[in-house]
């Protein structure tokens, strides 16, 4: 079985005062050497966190495709590597809708950045409107074909978050069924793009995950993790996700 995968994405939220609450979640990952644990904070706090992080990576939320030059405002991704970064989420929804993001854009990105050596993690999901219109194996399978970067050097670097767009932010989970053929056919596209080595890519849940239903979405076959935002902000409810993996 490949190593639960637990990532915390604090998305605009962290200030100085929560490198406290970051050592909190790295002391709890400490007595959790079973799972891999991650946290992305904002770029302000890549730096400090990776400096004081023992037992958790620390990731980028973004980084741009390019590796420097005029871009006002972005940051690369031998940036994030260079401040401690082992690895970088990559298209996440919010950066779909607010930023305009494409899955070129994303391939772009994640090639950039395993070009810097560091783990991607590569954020799929269908609107509600598109699994309103049972089209979300559909649009997901869409987002992989179009933003996979090929080689077994690059599965072995990344994992995929599965997040419905409904469900971020919302309270709002998928059924048991749903996560579990969603997480089924991206095994499928992950195994036709890369042969045996997509056997290994985990397959995070991300969308509402809480300390009271992470026992239940990680037991779903195929669920190798969960990408975590607003209970990833206190070591309490993140502690007890890490717990359930
Ligand atoms: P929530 O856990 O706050 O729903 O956010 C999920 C997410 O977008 C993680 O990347």
């Amino acid at each position: 079985a490949l190593r639960p995968y637990v990532v915390g994405n604090w998305k605009m939220n962290g200030l100085r005062a929560s490198l406290a609450e970051a050592r909190a979640i790295d002391r709890v990952a400490a007595r959790y050497p079973q799972v891999d644990v991650g946290v992305a904070p904002p770029y302000t706090l890549v730096l400090a966190l990776a400096e004081q992080a023992e037992h958790s990576a620390v990731g980028g939320q973004d980084c741009h495709a390019q590796a420097k030059g005029a871009f006002t405002g972005d940051v690369a991704a031998p940036m994030l590597a260079d401040a401690g970064a082992g690895f970088v989420i990559l298209g996440h929804s919010e950066r779909r809708a607010l930023h305009g993001e494409s899955d070129a854009l994303v391939q772009a990105k994640s090639t950039a950045a395993l070009a810097a050596g560091l783990g991607v993690i590569l954020c799929v999901g269908e609107t509600e409107a598109e699994r309103d219109a049972g089209e979300a194996i559909k649009v997901v399978a869409g987002q992989l074909k179009g933003s996979l970067v090929e080689g077994a050097a690059a599965a072995a670097k990344l994992a995929v978050a599965y997040e419905p767009v409904w469900a971020i932010g919302t309270g709002r989970v998928p059924s048991v069924e749903d996560v579990a053929a969603m997480h089924a056919a991206i095994r499928a596209e992950l195994l036709a793009f890369y042969g045996d080595a997509g056997a290994a890519v985990r397959i995070l849940y991300g969308g509402s995950v809480n300390a009271g239903n992470a026992v239940e979405l990680l037991s779903v076959p195929e669920v190798g993790g969960a990408l975590v935002g607003g209970a990833s902000l206190t070591a309490e409810s993140f502690g007890a996700i890490i717990h359930a993996a």
